[in-house]
């Protein structure tokens, strides 16, 4: 007799919603977070969503519309701004159109759905230690704020602890499970809110992307605003050797960029915070566990989002952990489907968009503004590259680009080059194995594909 069908460890936007999904099927679930109840949701984050992940999850697992209160601003485009600053590609469609929005008031709602719809929900709540019996996942191990520790048992654990990933470092050297993150795959960021009194954003609607690869090598800088009087601005670089404090990069671009323009400006909030930014963990899945969010990786590499990902991980895990339960089976057999599952509706593109970010490390500057002064980048392909992971010209657009970039062939020979291993690596997750015992096979083959995207 167990305590519960399942325990989830961590109430971020990817634990809440697989407790969420499994509940509105009829499992006893246990989402247990060390945050107090009504902090749960507080993050450092850029608080930007785009409005196709809240429908994708409709979709998936019927959360109803988003209530008032928790949208601060309706965003309808991105600016792209080169390092010359002189040039900018905005950037509108539907992954694009979105909200900035409360960050602690999304994070308590979907909390409180989850609770509606049956999830017992333990705040204050440390968890400390993964169990197992007979070498397989069993429980957790918990301290209540106060209280002495207490071991409880369930069916599947899910490690939703965030970018920590603490339970999947737990276990076993023998599991498929990657345990260490590389540091080349994490961002480190840096993220202020202003009040800014004496300054107006007149298009509050438009984020915006500072690219430069002095100062955010790997990354960039946001600027956010949420409201004619308010900005949220951060940076991320990767955590690469060298790279700079993103505490730094923040006050020298806001010292440079804005003191004199935005005047006295409030700090209401300011803090760091760290994202993994590769493609999913290879499995995330073994028998009786299972991991959602950024503890799975689940983040796209290009801009460091993954609130609508974590979303759709939760979704997806929920779903595929009650199907193992009413089958009896919760063995990593059982669950493998998860992998797929995922990978097909945003796995793949984060790989390819992983092949991707190895290529934007190597460009220069000067390849950048060149790119964006000869509208060899075009707002259109980024958006297309973001929704789909490939980089697709037409042949006649393809010409025209090569005339465009003369001067700069090599750079183009490079986004080719790139843009084939973009199609190898989605090629490559079409064919995911079925069953765990294909994994190892299967992996040997992503390695070359990441070492050429590396040399590009
Ligand atoms: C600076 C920054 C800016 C970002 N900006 C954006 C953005 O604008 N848009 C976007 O989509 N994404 C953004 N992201 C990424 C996004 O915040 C994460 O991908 C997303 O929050 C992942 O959700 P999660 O549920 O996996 O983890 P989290 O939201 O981190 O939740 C993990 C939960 O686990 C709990 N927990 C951890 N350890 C324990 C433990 N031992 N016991 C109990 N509870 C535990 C924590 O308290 C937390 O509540 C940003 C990330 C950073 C660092």
């Amino acid at each position: 007799m167990v305590d519960y069908d399942v325990m989830i460890a961590g109430a971020g936007t990817g634990g809440a919603t697989t407790a969420y999904a499994l509940a509105k099927r009829g499992h006893s679930v246990l989402l247990i977070d060390r945050k107090e109840r009504d902090n749960i949701g507080n993050k450092t984050c850029g608080d930007a969503l785009g409005s196709h992940h809240i429908q994708e999850l409709r979709e998936l697992v019927g959360i109803p519309e988003l209530p008032k209160g928790i949208v601060e601003y309706q965003v309808n485009g991105i600016d792209l701004i080169a390092p010359d600053r002189d040039h900018r590609l905005r950037m509108e469609g539907p992954t694009t159109t979105g909200m900035s929005f409360n960050r602690l008031k999304m994070g308590q709602w979907f909390v409180g759905l989850a609770e509606e719809a049956g999830v017992e929900v333990m705040a204050s709540t440390r968890v400390k230690k993964l169990l197992f019996e007979n070498g397989k996942v069993s429980g957790l191990r918990i301290a209540k704020d106060g209280e002495a520790d207490k071991d409880l048992t369930s069916r599947i654990v899910v490690d939703a602890t965030g970018a920590t990933g603490m339970l999947r470092m737990q276990m076993p050297e023998s599991s498929p499970i990657e345990r260490q993150i590389a540091n080349e795959d994490r961002m480190v960021a840096w993220r202020d809110i202003y009040e800014t009194p004496n300054f107006d954003f007149e298009t509050p609607d438009i984020l915006e992307i500072f690219w430069n690869q002095d100062e955010t090598l790997g990354g960039y800088t946001w600027v956010f605003p949420q409201g004619k009087n308010r900005v949220n601005v951060g940076n991320g670089v990767m955590t690469i050797e060298g790279h700079r404090n993103p505490k730094d990069i923040q006050y020298d671009f806001v010292k440079k960029t804005w003191i004199d323009t935005w005047g006295d400006i409030k700090v209401l909030d300011s803090s760091g915070g760290v994202a993994p930014i590769r493609r999913p963990i290879d499995t995330m899945v073994d028998d009786n566990f299972m991991l959602v969010g950024d503890a799975a990786c689940q983040v796209n590499p290009i801009h460091g989002g993954g609130i609508g990902s974590s979303m759709l991980g939760g979704a997806h895990a929920g779903i595929t952990a009650s199907e193992a339960l009413e089958r009896n089976d919760t063995s990593i057999a059982s669950l493998w489907r998860y992998n797929p599952r995922y990978h097909k509706s945003y796995g793949s593109k984060q790989a390819a968009l992983d092949i991707f970010r190895w290529f934007l490390l190597n460009i220069t500057n000067d390849d950048i503004d060149f790119a964006f002064k000869k509208q060899i980048i075009k707002a259109s392909d980024l958006l297309d590259t973001s929704m789909t992971g490939e980089v697709r010209f037409g042949a006649g657009e393809k010409f025209k680009r090569l005339v465009a970039g003369f001067g700069k062939i090599p750079l183009l020979l490079r986004v080719s080059k790139v843009a084939n291993l973009m199609n190898d690596i989605r090629a490559l997750y079409a064919q995911y194995p079925e069953s765990p015992k294909g994994l190892a096979s299967w992996v040997s083959r992503l390695k070359p594909l990441y070492d050429a995207a590396k040399a590009v």
